[in-house]
């Protein structure tokens, strides 16, 4: 009895001090999606690591820290060098700290529109619309899914696992960031339409968990609907403060960061609609 008790005691423990450390530290962290392609984890960020018969090539340093950290790890899923670093777009949130691959020998892509370095790293390689990268046996297509979330937004898709990599467009069963913060809302739409255009099966995103394609036209259909509901309510007179209460968008009530985020979208919407005078 007694023995059974102190071993509860010291799992309770064992569990408070997991769990103090798991917020104190940023978790980091590599997991396989499918084949050779794998997810690397900075707390609420992930880039895309796939290691193909010529090297590594990453999406998305994400900062310097987490780069130094990925670069100092991928021993553990490869011994082979660092070839290539493809940005997604060039918010640096996602595209700090890529110094840390260039030093390593990496070359840098990254679509027409993104600026001419990018947290100091300049880009070698540019396209507009699409390109198609053949690496060590891999096939990486880039699209550029117009402006909306940014102006130089690129999905990215690798063969033969068939997995998108998107970035902040979309995520399975995930609401959209916070207010959605800068950004042309209906040129967002669009992207996401552009993402479903794309072949592909496996959905592995930014932010969130993996899914599928199907999740891509469930968060375009979510985006839809918050628009729809908070235009009629502009249309019908009510305030902001009315909408951020009353447009619940209950059927995604089980979906990532609704508690966080659903006033906040509403918000977001309502702001993108006046601002470009749609609610008339
Ligand atoms: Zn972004």
């Amino acid at each position: 009895m007694l023995k059974s008790l102190i071993r509860v005691a010291v799992l309770v423990s064992v569990c408070l001090f997991a769990g103090v450390a798991g917020a104190q530290d940023i978790k980091r962290e590599i997991t396989k999606v499918a084949g050779d392609v794998y997810r690397f984890q900075n707390k609420f960020h992930f880039s895309l690591v796939t290691v193909t018969n010529d090297g590594i090539v990453i999406v998305d340093p994400i900062n310097a820290d987490a780069a130094s950290w990925l670069k100092d790890n991928l021993s553990t899923i490869t011994d082979k060098p660092i070839t290539h670093l493809i940005y997604s777009h060039s918010h640096l949130d996602h595209a700090s700290g890529g110094k840390v691959f260039v030093d390593a020998g990496a070359k840098v892509i990254a679509q027409a529109n993104a600026p001419d370095a990018i947290d100091g790293v300049a880009v070698d390689e540019r396209f507009d619309n699409t390109k198609t990268l053949e690496i060590g046996g891999k096939t990486f297509e880039l699209t550029w899914l117009g402006k909306g979330h940014g102006e130089d937004l690129i999905a990215v898709v690798v063969r033969p696992e068939n997995v998108a990599f998107i970035t902040d467009a979309a995520s399975p069963k995930r609401l959209p960031f916070r207010d959605m913060p800068r950004s042309d809302i209906d040129g967002w739409i669009n992207q996401v339409k552009k993402i479903e255009t794309l072949d592909f099966e496996i959905f592995a995103p930014a932010h969130g968990n993996v899914g599928v394609k199907a999740d891509a036209a469930d968060a375009r259909i979510y985006m839809e609907t918050l628009r729809e509901r908070v235009l009629a309510g502009l249309k019908s007179g009510s305030t902001v403060d009315e909408l951020a209460a009353s447009v619940k968008m209950e059927e995604y009530k089980d979906w990532l960061s609704y508690d966080n985020w659903r006033e906040l979208n509403v918000r977001g919407m309502a702001r993108f609609l006046k601002e470009t005078g749609q609610d008339k």
